[in-house]
């Protein structure tokens, strides 16, 4: 993940400029399409009417171009939003039970709707005064994307009187659902027409939602993630009763115990008097332990290593030595996940003849995973600008602690273990934006 991603906030895309930035690669297609429509093989009715110019794609949003935008006609902008995830959903999956069947090569892709019945609603909730917006993740290889896109034409042109907008995540970022970047985008868009979207008088509807059978949940999560009313296709399209047994799977921060910060709770937390010492942290990437570093060591005069700053080991042991010489107490604020690792620490300790104390924060993988995707993708717009770029610490990092990890001991040489818990801290939008499924 580029650590540009991580800016891919709301985009400045001007009204202006949807009209104009018609991404080149379809327009491309159409001719590629139109092309293949003399071959014999097309000569054969077609089940669908073939691609028309209503469908247009705009410029790629987001700071890496990830979410694709596309329009049919000139959808206005209801309060009402009819959202609607696609595969499985407004047509057949390409993959899995039932699934469409793929075109021969050459020939323009196969699709189907999922029922006879979802162009007319379409159509109705057109009528009714509906803004409807397709909302899909396509995380699939960009050879198959222009495959995809000319299917798209072609959904559209089964519909050529309904306008609607199209959002599709193409990578694994703040786009992709359950994450609420298309959303986003979309209250972005309406912001810039001065209208406010009506949540509840707005639903979306997915076939992702945790029922027994289902591949995923992402879509359930995702309505809830930016609060709207969530239906199935079968509840929806078919009016079949509410499912109340789903499952969601993934990490919830509401399942976390209500633990203090540090504990034992009775011990302070740096000495008392003050005394020489080096303090070495163990735990995963994103579970606190800058936060407590700065905020109860660098604050009372401790000098801050940190290997994402020095670069190598070495240069973090000499940094201690360094800081031991001047008399100074240091905090080594990596991960230091096994026994090996924490040694080259104690030993300066014992050669400097000062305590070593351990401070284990005991955030879980699925915690600090969850973490690093927030403060990568999901902080409120105006935490974001505040705060550094925060790129995405890859989850190869999470696996290999939690496989290498050795719980500390006394018998290592420390003096004390303590243990520091996660606890959230930041204003209500921020733990709002905190909450919410986050899994991608
Ligand atoms: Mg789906």
């Amino acid at each position: 993940m580029s650590s540009s991603a991580i800016q891919a906030g709301p985009s400045t895309t001007s009204k202006k400029r949807f009209s104009e930035d018609v991404d080149a690669s379809i327009a491309g297609n159409s001719k590629r399409t139109k092309l293949a429509t003399v071959h014999p093989f097309f000569n054969k009715p077609n089940k669908y009417p073939k691609q028309t110019d209503a469908f247009q794609w705009h410029k790629a949003l987001g700071a890496c171009g990830t979410c694709l935008y596309g329009t049919n006609l000139v959808p206005a902008c209801s309060s009402k939003v009819a959202a609607f995830d696609l595969d499985g959903t407004l047509i057949k999956s390409s993959f899995g039970k039932g699934a469409v069947k793929k075109a021969p090569k050459g020939s323009p892709p196969t699709w189907e709707w999922w029922r006879e019945k979802v162009p007319d609603t379409l159509e109705k909730l057109n009528t009714e005064g509906y803004s409807i917006v397709i909302i899909s993740n396509q995380a699939i290889k960009s050879t198959s994307l222009i495959t995809w896109k000319e299917k798209i034409a072609l959904i559209a042109a089964a519909i050529p009187s309904v306008p609607f907008r199209l959002f599709a995540a193409i990578a694994k970022d703040e786009y992709r659902k359950p994450m609420p970047g298309m959303w986003n985008e979309l209250t972005r868009i309406y912001k810039e027409e001065g209208v406010e979207i009506d949540k509840a008088a707005s639903f979306f509807v997915g076939d992702a939602a945790g029922r027994d059978g289902d591949f995923a949940s992402t879509d359930r999560m995702w309505a809830l993630n930016v609060e709207l009313p969530f239906f199935t296709p079968e509840e929806y399209f078919l009016k079949q009763p509410m499912q109340k047994k789903f499952k969601l799977d993934g990490f919830n921060v509401v399942d976390l115990p209500d633990l203090p910060l540090f504990s034992p709770t009775h011990t302070s937390v740096v000495p008392d008097p003050i005394q020489q010492e080096i303090v070495l942290f163990v735990g995963y990437p994103g579970v606190g332990k800058s936060t407590v570093c700065q905020r109860y060591f660098v604050s009372e005069g401790y000098e801050r290593v940190n290997q994402d700053t020095l670069g190598t080991r070495p240069k973090c042991v000499a940094a201690v030595e360094t800081a031991l010489e001047k008399g100074l107490s240091c905090v080594v604020d990596n991960t230091n996940r096994d026994v090996q690792t924490r040694k080259f620490y104690v030993d300066v300790a014992r050669r400097f003849k000062v305590p070593i104390r351990c401070f284990v924060f005991t955030g879980s993988m699925e915690l600090a995973w969850h973490n690093n995707l927030y403060r990568a993708f999901n902080q409120p717009p105006s935490t974001a600008s505040k705060t550094e770029n925060r790129t995405l610490v890859p989850y190869l990092a999470f696996i290999s602690f939690r496989d290498k990890y050795e719980e500390p001991t006394l018998t290592e040489g420390f003096s004390e273990i303590k243990k520091v818990n996660w606890v959230f801290e930041g204003n209500e939008e921020e733990r709002k934006h905190w909450s919410m499924w986050l899994q991608i």
